[in-house]
Formats: C-alpha cells, structure tokens, sequence
C-alpha cells in the first residue's frame, strides 16, 4: 500500500466523516512538522517514508483524542506572531486580536505602562510589548504553569520590556501604577455545554464563577485603583456579558464606556477609563 497524502485524505474521511477541518489540519501539520511543501505534497505525490508516517501516525492518534491542532504543534499564529502554546495556557482566540489591535492603536507615549491582567501565554502583552519598544509591559498570572509558557515567548521575541509577575489578578500591584490595563480573564460559566469542546484547555482560564462575571468584578474592584487618573481598563468578554460587565464597571467607577464587537458582529469589548 503506497502512503501518500490520498492514503490519508481516505483514512481522514472514514474516521471522521463529517469533520472536513482534520483533513486541512493535517495538511498543515504535516508541512510545519516533516517540512514537504505543496509541489512535493500535490504535484509530486510525495510517498511517506516511515518515520513520516509515524509522525502522521501521531497526528491521528492525538486528533482521536480531541486535541487542537495549535497544542500539537506547540505553536499558535496571534496578531502575526507564532506563540508557543501547550496545555498550560488557553488557545489564543481572534477576537482577542482585536482588543490589541485597539490598544496598539492608541497613542501609546514612551514610558506608559500597561497591565495584561491574567497573561496566559502571552499573547497579548507580548505582541503590545514587541510592537511598543518604548512602553512598559506588565503580566500577572496566578497560574505559576502558564507564566512558564508567557516566559517561553518573552524569550522568543527578546522582549526586554515584558514584565512577568505571580500575582491573584491585582493583589501584588501599587496604586496610580497603570496607564491602561487589559484583559481577557475566564468568562465562561461553570457547567456552559460548550466547554466539552474545550476540554484539553486550563479551566481556570476559562471559568468565572458567578455565571462567568466574578473576575470582572474582582479586577474592576482592584483597577479602578491601580490604574492612573484617566487610566484605560479593557475588557474581553462572552457575546452576552456586556451590559453585566458594563453594569460591574459603572458600579466600580468607570466612565465613558465603550463597546466594540467582533468579527461575527458580536459585543465582545468593552472599555471604560477611571
Ligand atoms: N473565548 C473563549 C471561548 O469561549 C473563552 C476565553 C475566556 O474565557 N477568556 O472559547
């Protein structure tokens, strides 16, 4: 039997009848991880050698399992970065592009500082930092396995303004400290059905008690002080959280309130200044 991308394209349709994304999954894996391109794949008909077909063999065995893509290659694409990624921190999410996008649009002076108020992987604060040499940086993580995967990418992007600290969302941090603060804390309620597809994700980045609102309050409670006068605070928050959220940072002091949606059209941020 000749192992070739055919071969496989069969094996994706009998497994997986109905999901067409694992055949353009392994496509991709197998062009990041065994280096073939799509002359070699498409037009030469390139046959596996037997270590590719074990890594292919691989491949099949984790998609079995339910695991993303991004965790298997141990890489995510963000805002035209690669982060590392793998089960210690959260997927990173398009829509959370757009919060940085805001906030690198904004007249960033030298010298600001800004807040990733629960860091992950990095993926924000990283590409802040990276974009705004200039500016200070700071991630707070409680999560001491996810602030191991934010160092993995301030390292990888020689990010010497990238700040990383163990912190319970702002307990650690001085007051009138910050020029803007951003986050894209858990928001999912506890026992929602959609986290059965979220699985091999941390779940405490992901769940909020309180129906998905208790980190909004706690970090609003805390911004409101360890930002500056006029500081900006940013949120990230589920398609239909705004108005609790915007509710939550009226009730902590926070005006001028904005909201932006995301690319399907949803309410998903939203931001108030002290
Ligand atoms: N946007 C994520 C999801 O629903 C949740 C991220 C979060 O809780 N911050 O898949």
């Amino acid at each position: 039997m000749i192992k070739d991308l055919n071969y496989y394209n069969k094996k994706i349709k009998e497994i997986w009848p109905d999901e067409s994304h694992i055949g353009k999954e392994l496509i991709f894996y197998i062009k990041e991880k065994l280096d073939l391109n799509d002359l070699s794949l498409f037009v030469d008909n390139h046959k596996f050698s037997k270590e590719e077909e074990n890594s292919i063999n691989d491949f099949f065995e984790k998609k079995k399992n339910g695991i993303p893509l991004d965790y298997i290659l141990q890489k995510s694409s963000f805002y035209q970065n690669d982060f590392f990624v793998d089960e210690r921190v959260l997927i990173p999410r398009p829509e959370t592009e757009i919060l940085v996008d805001y906030i690198n649009n904004l007249n960033l002076s030298p010298g600001m500082k800004i807040l990733d108020a629960g860091v992950g992987s990095g993926c924000i604060g990283a590409s802040l930092a990276k974009l705004n040499p200039e500016t200070l940086i700071y991630g707070v993580d409680y999560s001491l396995a996810a602030l191991q995967v934010a160092k993995i990418n301030k390292q990888k992007f020689n990010l010497s303004n990238f700040y990383l600290i163990n912190s319970i969302w702002l307990n650690s941090l001085k007051e009138n400290m910050f020029d803007i603060i951003v986050s894209n804390p858990p928001y999912v309620a506890p026992f929602d059905p959609h986290l059965e597809e979220l699985k091999h994700e941390p779940i405490s980045a992901l769940v909020a008690e309180q129906n998905g609102l208790r980190d909004f309050d706690l970090i609003s409670s805390q911004a409101i002080k360890v930002l500056k006068k006029d500081g900006l605070l940013a949120f990230e928050h589920g398609n239909s959280q705004a108005n609790e959220v915007r509710n939550i940072m009226i009730n902590y002091g926070f005006k001028n309130i904005v909201l932006i949606n995301d690319y399907q059209s949803q309410p998903r941020i939203t931001l108030g200044k002290k």
